[in-house]
């Protein structure tokens, strides 16, 4: 039995560990132990994927939230190499670009543990971004790479990949594989709809600390929302963090604001809208699997792919812009192809490639 340590901390993270943590439950030749870091803790950015998407309960779970990246991250790895060294694992698996991601990576690879990397090779460029940093590191400590794109192999490549001793395999994304698991019971189980009543809506989320710890950005994102809002209801979970900064700032809107959702009301939100504005990363993918057009709030993506076939526009923080281009997309019937990040099997192949590698 090979032993497989998990590192989680963050909502996005939650999200990509149910279809794996399934598949390695299947497997005869893997166990998994899984530790929670507490980055994202509290009942609706944590518990409640645990609980809806049924995710075994983590044997090690930490509190490490709320500090600078630098005391996080630090503390992140001092306590998980404490666990690694308890655990001993044979492969340590991190998903994304968050600090547990980094520190899990970084508290494995000083034990000569292997690591293993999912949602590897992506890159926005923009090294001022938190997540960034993240990546390009996680992805130069890890000996698997598990790539959902074939940009994101070719983004390895251009940094020479090809001549260090990392497996790269390509398995599609393993959202892909969530939003399949989940799809059709989510509109079942969720009540979201009826909370936010029958009118048409568009669904909008901000989060990134380059849109919410930006007044400027943050101003501008509201009042393009609001003249959207004049004609569709603009439907938008927000962490009651930005929330607060709103008010703070005096920032008013007419916007329907709730609290961040679960995913089973997240998936229903997406399959209703007519079409998402968000800042996320994982909801740029998740719009065009459910074929809806994406106007995205940052000035990069790592999603290249979704650019080039016109799934997404990216719109960066420009009132004029996303104005422009929401009533655009309004007029437009989304004719997309599928496909452009592999067929939904992406957990089974992770395990596939973890039974049999050294
Ligand atoms: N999500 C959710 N509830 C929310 C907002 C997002 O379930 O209120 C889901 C979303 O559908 C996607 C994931 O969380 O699957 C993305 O997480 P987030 O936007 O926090 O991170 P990112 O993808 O930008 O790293």
């Amino acid at each position: 039995m090979k032993k497989i340590l998990t590192i989680i901390g963050a909502r996005p993270q939650f999200i990509k560990a149910a279809p794996l943590s399934r598949a390695i439950n299947e497997s005869n030749h893997l166990e998994e132990v899984i530790l929670h870091t507490g980055q994202h803790f509290d009942q609706k950015m944590s518990d409640i994927f645990f609980t809806e998407m049924n995710i075994p309960a983590p044997k090690h779970r930490f509190n490490i939230n709320n500090m600078n990246h630098g005391a996080m991250t630090g503390l992140m790895l001092k306590e998980i190499e404490e666990v690694v060294l308890n655990e001993k694992p044979d492969v340590v698996l991190v998903f994304g670009d968050t600090n547990s991601t980094l520190a899990g990576a970084l508290a494995a690879k000083k034990l000569h543990v292997k690591v293993a990397h999912v949602e590897a090779g992506l890159r926005s460029f923009n090294n001022d971004m938190p997540e960034e940093i993240n990546r390009i590191l996680t992805d130069r400590l890890s000996d698997y790479v598990f790539c959902p794109s074939d940009q994101s192999i070719q983004n390895l490549k251009n940094e020479g990949f090809d001549r260090f001793n990392t497996e790269i395999v390509r398995t599609g994304d393993i959202m892909l594989d969530a939003m399949m698991m989940f799809a059709d019971g989510a509109e079942y189980h969720s009540q979201i709809l009826d909370v936010i009543g029958p009118d048409p809506f568009v669904l909008a989320t901000i989060h990134r600390a380059e849109n919410t710890n930006d007044l400027v950005r943050l101003r501008s994102i509201i009042i393009a929302l609001e003249s959207i809002n004049l004609n569709k209801k603009v439907i938008l979970p927000l962490h009651p963090r930005t929330q607060k900064i709103m008010e703070q700032a005096g920032i008013k809107s007419h916007l329907t604001i709730i609290e961040p959702v679960g995913y089973f009301d997240m998936l229903t939100l997406i399959k209703k809208c007519e079409w998402v504005m968000t800042d996320s990363g994982g909801l740029q993918k998740e719009a065009y699997f459910m074929q809806k057009f994406c106007i995205t709030l940052r000035d990069q993506t790592e999603w290249v792919e979704l650019t080039a076939c016109g799934a997404n526009i990216l719109v960066g923080a420009d009132t004029d812009l996303i104005i422009q281009q929401s009533l655009k997309i309004s007029e437009s019937t989304f004719d997309i192809p599928a496909g452009l990040y592999g067929n939904g099997h992406a957990a089974k192949q992770i395990v596939k490639y973890l039974e049999q590698c050294n």
